[in-house]
């Protein structure tokens, strides 16, 4: 069977494949049902164009799955396959959807964000095809590219107080110019070529707040789907040092008490996650 063919053929077994779950997204939005989950039904619910491509998505609860790109929004209130649409931003999913819905909506999305920016080959400029369900060849010279995540410390830092009374320890937190509402979040950044993840968290520190910190531990991990992350988060403790803010980045930034602290970001990020363990915290 020549490639077309075989393309052909698994899109006609994704069509055919009974309660398909679809994730369906145009620009940054996803499609949802009127009762806030991923349209489930035996055909795509949404009308298609010859050059949306359809793209396999691995089961979610052995439910098969499937991503595909619109042109045009869905109206609210459109009825289809016996569902009431409307769509939504993909953060703002986060709040309608289940968590494996939300991270596979997220994988969804850097499918497509990967795919309409690789149509054409880095290397000679020609074309480019799917050679499996993550990679894709080029039809003249044959390389083969792979989705590309971009890995990004983030570091809940804490200083002892000098009583040693654990309700008198602080952590620091930034304010970044470009964060979307008035709270205060935990240093980040993005991992350069060359670094270990511990490189990458000393040299953000440093950058962005010129103070040195030790005993570095690593917490947690999370998927950052905008437009193809990962989160990385450490809590880590003051070594030395006066907070010079990177005024670029930062518009403000502080030490805070378990008991005086400022707005904290949304439930849904991996920088809340941190604050929440060490809220925990005995
Ligand atoms: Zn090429």
């Amino acid at each position: 069977m020549n490639s077309r063919a075989k393309s052909l053929h698994s899109k006609l077994i994704i069509l055919n494949s009974p309660h398909m779950l679809w994730f369906i997204f145009c620009k940054e939005e996803v499609v949802l049902t009127e009762t806030g989950h991923i349209p489930c039904s035996d055909k795509c619910p949404v009308d298609l164009l010859p050059w949306n491509t359809i793209h396999q998505l691995p089961d979610l609860d052995g439910e098969p799955c499937s991503t595909v790109r619109i042109d045009s929004p869905v109206t609210p209130g459109t009825v289809s396959e016996g569902m009431t649409l409307h769509q939504v931003g993909l953060r703002a999913s986060y709040f309608e959807l289940s968590p494996e819905e939300y991270k596979m909506a997220g994988k969804a999305q850097e499918i497509l964000y990967w795919d309409a920016n690789t149509q054409f080959c880095g290397v000679c400029g020609g074309p480019m095809e799917k050679d499996s369900d993550i990679s894709k060849k080029c039809t003249c010279c044959g390389k083969q590219i792979w989705p590309s995540v971009a890995p990004a410390i983030i570091v809940l830092i804490r200083r002892q107080a000098p009583s040693g009374r654990k309700e008198d320890e602080e952590i620091l937190m930034v304010r970044a110019r470009n964060f979307r509402g008035d709270y205060y979040g935990l240093v980040a950044g993005f991992l350069e070529t060359g670094e270990s993840l511990e490189d990458c968290l000393h040299r953000e520190v440093m950058e962005e707040t010129g103070i040195r910190i030790k005993n570095a531990v690593y917490k947690a991990s999370q998927p950052w789907p905008y437009p193809s992350g990962l989160m990385v988060g450490y809590f880590a403790e003051y070594e030395s040092g006066e907070i010079h803010l990177q005024k670029s980045e930062l518009s403000s930034g502080g030490w805070f008490r378990r008991d005086n602290l400022p707005e904290i970001p949304g439930k849904m990020s991996l920088a809340r996650q941190l604050i929440d363990m060490w809220l925990a915290e005995e």
